[in-house]
Formats: C-alpha cells, sequence, structure tokens
C-alpha cells in the first residue's frame, strides 16, 4: 500500500531513533561491563587489534599463512576468555553487540534492497497514528468505568435499573475486548450523551492496541471530512485515507449523526459499514442519535441496511458529565 511522503518521512526518523538507541546501549552495557573488569577492556583494544594486523598481513603477503594463523588463534584464545568473563557476570555472549529489534534486518528496515516487514509495520503503525489524530480522543480504560453513576432505581415497572443493565454493558464489553479478534462482530452503541459510549469503546480500542491490532478510531465529523476532502481534491492517491480505514483491524467511529450531512457523507458511511462487513472486518459505531432520528438524518432505508450489519448496545442513565460537573460546582460551593 502507498503511503504520503510524511508517513515516509515520520517512520524512517523512528527507525533512525531506534539505531541511536541501540548503539547507546551499547555504549552503556560496555561501560558497566569495562567497570567491573579492565581486563575485558583491555581484551577488546586487543580483538580490533589483531584483526587490523591480519588485514595488513595480508597486504603485506610475506609468510602472510603462518602469521594469518597465529593472529586467528590469539583471537580465538582472546574471545574464549572475554565469553568467561561475560558469564561470570552473568552476561550473555552477545553483550558487547548491538541488540535489535528486528534481528532479521538488524533495525535498517531493508534486506537485500527489499523493504523489511518490520518497516511495513512501522509504516502502518504511523499512518494509523496519523489518522488517530485528527481526532482528539484518547485511550481509556475499563477499570476507570465507574457504574457509581448510574440509578439504582428501575426506569418502570419489572424493568431493570440503569445500574443493571449498564453492568451487564461493562461486562459485556469487557468480554468482547478480552476475546477480540478479526472475527469479532461490528456493532452499534446507543444513548444519549454522557452515558459512557465512547469510553467503553475507546477501552475496547486500547486492549486491542495492546493485542498487537492496528486500530483507528475516529470521530464522524473528522473523518467524513477528510475523506470528502481527499475525494474532491484529487489527493486520493496519496493519501489514502480510504484504503486505510478500510484495512484497519478495527475502526472505531465516534458520534455518528453529528457531522454535516450530505450526499457524500450518507454514501460514504454506508460504504464503510458495508465494505467492512463484507471483509469480515469489525466496527464499533456510536451514537446518541435515536433509530427515528438516525432515519430522518439519513434515509429509512440507508439506516435499517446499516443496523441490519451491526449488534445494538442500548446505553442508558442520565448524563454523567453533567452529573460530574454539578458535583464539582458543590465541591466548591461547599468549600466556600
Ligand atoms: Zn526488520
Amino acid at each position: 500500500m502507498g503511503y504520503t511522503r510524511e508517513v515516509y518521512q515520520e517512520a524512517e526518523e523512528k527507525m533512525e531513533r531506534r539505531r541511536i538507541y541501540n548503539e547507546q546501549q551499547l555504549e552503556k552495557r560496555r561501560n558497566l561491563l569495562f567497570q567491573r573488569s579492565p581486563r575485558a577492556e583491555q581484551i577488546t583494544y586487543e580483538l580490533a587489534h589483531t584483526s587490523i594486523l591480519a588485514a595488513r598481513a595480508v597486504f603485506e603477503g610475506a609468510e602472510a599463512k603462518t602469521e594469518i594463523a597465529k593472529l586467528k588463534l590469539q583471537n580465538q584464545s582472546l574471545q574464549k576468555e572475554l565469553k568467561e568473563i561475560l558469564s561470570k557476570f552473568g552476561f550473555p555472549d552477545n553483550y558487547l553487540e548491538e541488540w535489535h529489534k528486528c534481528e532479521k534486518c538488524g533495525d535498517t528496515g531493508n534486506i537485500d534492497g527489499k523493504m523489511c516487514t518490520c518497516m511495513k509495520t512501522l509504516l502502518r503503525e504511523t499512518a494509523y497514528e496519523r489518522l488517530n489524530r485528527i481526532s482528539p480522543l484518547s485511550l481509556s480504560d475499563f477499570d476507570d468505568f465507574s457504574l457509581d453513576y448510574y440509578s439504582k432505581i428501575p426506569v418502570a415497572e419489572g424493568r431493570p435499573s440503569p445500574y443493571e443493565m449498564m453492568s451487564r454493558v461493562l461486562a459485556f464489553c469487557r468480554k468482547y475486548a478480552y476475546d477480540f479478534s478479526v472475527a469479532s462482530h461490528s456493532m452499534i452503541f446507543q444513548g444519549g450523551p454522557g452515558l459512557g459510549k465512547t469510553h467503553l469503546s475507546l477501552a475496547i480500542a486500547k486492549n486491542a492496541i495492546d493485542k498487537g491490532y492496528g486500530v483507528i478510531y475516529v470521530s464522524a465529523p473528522a473523518i467524513l471530512s477528510k475523506l470528502e476532502n481527499e475525494r474532491f481534491s484529487g489527493k486520493s492517491n496519496t493519501e489514502n485515507t480510504e484504503q486505510i480505514i478500510m484495512e484497519c483491524d478495527l475502526l472505531i467511529i465516534d458520534d455518528l449523526g453529528t457531522e454535516f450531512t450530505t450526499k457524500f457523507s450518507v454514501s460514504a458511511i454506508y460504504n464503510i459499514i458495508n465494505s467492512r462487513t463484507i471483509a469480515s472486518k469489525p466496527t464499533i459505531i456510536s451514537t446518541n442519535l435515536s433509530i427515528a432520528e438516525l432515519q430522518e438524518k439519513y434515509s429509512i432505508r440507508t439506516i435499517s441496511r446499516i443496523i441490519g450489519m451491526l449488534d445494538r448496545v442500548e446505553f442508558v442513565g442520565s448524563d454523567i458529565r453533567q452529573q460530574k460537573r454539578r458535583e464539582r460546582k458543590t465541591v466548591r460551593n461547599y468549600n466556600g
């Protein structure tokens, strides 16, 4: 897949930082060892010296064979001694070599002129990060989700309380995140504002990222306007946002319905969900709107087709953000 020049540049910089880090770590290890064992420092110096001598002997040609054989023996015995020192301190044999994040390419990003898989992964991650930056959403945890804000009083006779219902939603989302795979089903989180939809979808995102999946979380207005810009400015070939959001392992679209609805945005939303469903890739959508409000915004046919592809998860209760604001006010008043 093609990426923009900025993505390549950012990924190259990250790779460069990896190499610098490797060098610094090696320097640290060397210093630590040489502090403990001056003999190890001496051996390292002698080893470097013998290889220079070996190179010189070849060029001079005079009795080169015997000379090289002698140096080889010398070299072997030094290596052996160094190994023994390392093992005495409990250090591994490769302690004085550079350690790489990717052993295949030694963190160069290339193998015989071909791009290494680690560089491909880095490019993909970088493209995702850049896309995730367009919506100001930060990842959250399940543990920070408090059920205290949900009433234990049933909304109607014989119906469960918001507290009970949200306990189930929380457990369901935890399990979804725990079992998450590219085969997970798609969902729509529905309910009024401030009921924790964004919180739980970002907690799922965090878990999926921790498991190594490529996750994109964006707000509907941000992603739709980006797609629209790319489509109509003819930049779609370089930016590739559409392809990136189609290919990611989990796509989270927050706040569906708050975007400015155009013919383009309606068909874009439908296409995203439809293409990802066909490719069996999970999508999570959250919206403050009811089915009737969605139908009004997008058309009954589009919404029923979209809803048909998603499992509905209902969020209930009263706006937590407002409750928290009220609490803060009360505390302030109480404190004078
Ligand atoms: Zn590599």
